[in-house]
């Protein structure tokens, strides 16, 4: 892989561009450094704790543990970008990739606050939907990973996504207020600040207006897609999202592919249509996957060459799910950056 491992001080960084200057709003710029080697140690494997599809610590290696998928106040979790990275280090994480929806707002301040042997991964989880035959479509969520924060299109892209998303939050509580159920824009967009807007920022202030006792309840009812209060946000072409994120230089992978809770899923032969479209990788170990889901995901990945990767998708004390609760193994880590082509691609160590 073509892996540079030489740290650019935050001046030289400055100078020679590989700066990344708060892409959606964010902090100031930081110091970033160059895709680096992995020097890992050999004990290690793709897994969710829960399902002990990890290897455990031997005397002499420790286990390696990469998590490539997590949510910040820069989106629908609760920890700032500057408390992930620090709660990543205290769960024994090496690598996480911060992946907020329809953002990188959270890049430059997560960087910022690396604690030291942490590497963290720029991304995003991009709003997308597959549109099939006779009006038929699924959306689904596609990770993006390491790619140019500056390109205009996909810059366009995350923006009228996230409009979209803030509108749509306003329909939401305007739908359930009118059947009269106390929740206020106001407080959704207090809770929201200036992150991407998403439900789960209704269902905060429906558990703080005491309507329901968590988010857990809020979800299977007021808030399912499947709900008369339900209002559908704008989509990315997953298509589309496949060839501007490859055209910005980042890679991909399509995140939590079976998760049925969330509403329809699509096949398996739209998988082979996205990889033939360029999917670099696919979620197979999620906290949303049965493990029957995760043999098949397993299988089609390797039938289509997928990179298969495991994440907690974390979104602080917006889900019981914890920090490293499933991880990708330093194999298909590399493979991952391997892939990537962006010009100046980045990736933060310490
Ligand atoms: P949205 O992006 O606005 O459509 O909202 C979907 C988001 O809500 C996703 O990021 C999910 O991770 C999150 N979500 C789904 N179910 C739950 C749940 N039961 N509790 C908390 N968050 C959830
Ligand atoms: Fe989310
Ligand atoms: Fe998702
Ligand atoms: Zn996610």
């Amino acid at each position: 892989m073509a892996a540079v491992s030489t740290v650019v001080p935050l001046a030289a960084a400055l100078d020679c561009g590989l700066a990344l200057c708060a892409p959606d709003g964010g902090a100031g710029p930081t110091a970033v450094r160059a895709p680096t080697a992995v020097r890992f140690g050999p004990v290690s494997a793709r897994g969710c704790a829960a399902s002990g599809g990890a290897a455990g610590p031997g005397p002499y290696a420790r286990r390696v543990r990469i998590d490539l998928h997590t949510h910040s106040t820069a989106s629908d979790g609760t920890d700032t970008p500057a408390e992930l990275v620090r709660q990543a280090k205290a769960a024994g994480l090496d690598v996480v990739a911060l992946t907020d929806h329809d953002t990188a707002a959270g890049w430059a301040e997560a960087a910022a606050a690396l604690p030291a042997g942490l590497t963290l991964v720029p991304g995003t989880e991009f709003s997308c939907a597959w549109f099939g035959p006779n009006g038929a479509r699924v959306g689904l969520h596609l990770l993006g990973y390491l790619y140019d924060p500056d390109d205009a299109e996909l810059q366009a892209e995350r923006r009228r996504l996230r409009e979209s998303r803030r509108g749509r939050g306003q329909a939401i509580v305007n739908n359930l207020r009118a059947d009269g159920i106390p929740v206020t824009w106001e407080r959704v967009a207090e809770l929201a600040g200036d992150g991407t807007v998403g439900r789960p920022h209704i269902g905060q202030a429906l558990v703080e207006a005491g309507v329901v006792d968590s988010l857990d309840e809020a979800f299977a009812d007021l808030l399912s897609s499947r709900s008369k209060y339900y209002v559908r946000k704008a989509d990315m072409d997953v298509f589309v999202a496949l060839r501007l994120i490859n055209a910005a230089g980042g890679v991909t992978a399509f995140a939590h592919p079976l998760a049925r809770r969330r509403g329809p899923v699509v096949g398996d032969e739209v998988i082979a249509d996205m990889a033939a479209a360029g999917l670099d990788g696919i979620e197979v170990d999620h906290p949303d996957h049965s493990f029957a889901d995760r043999a098949h995901i397993s299988d089609v990945a390797a039938n289509l060459g997928l990179i298969p990767l495991g994440s907690s998708d974390y979104h602080g004390r917006n889900k019981a799910v914890r920090l490293g609760a499933c991880t990708t193994s330093p194999e298909a880590y590399a493979d991952l950056l391997a892939r990537n082509t962006a010009s100046s691609p980045i990736v933060f160590t310490t």
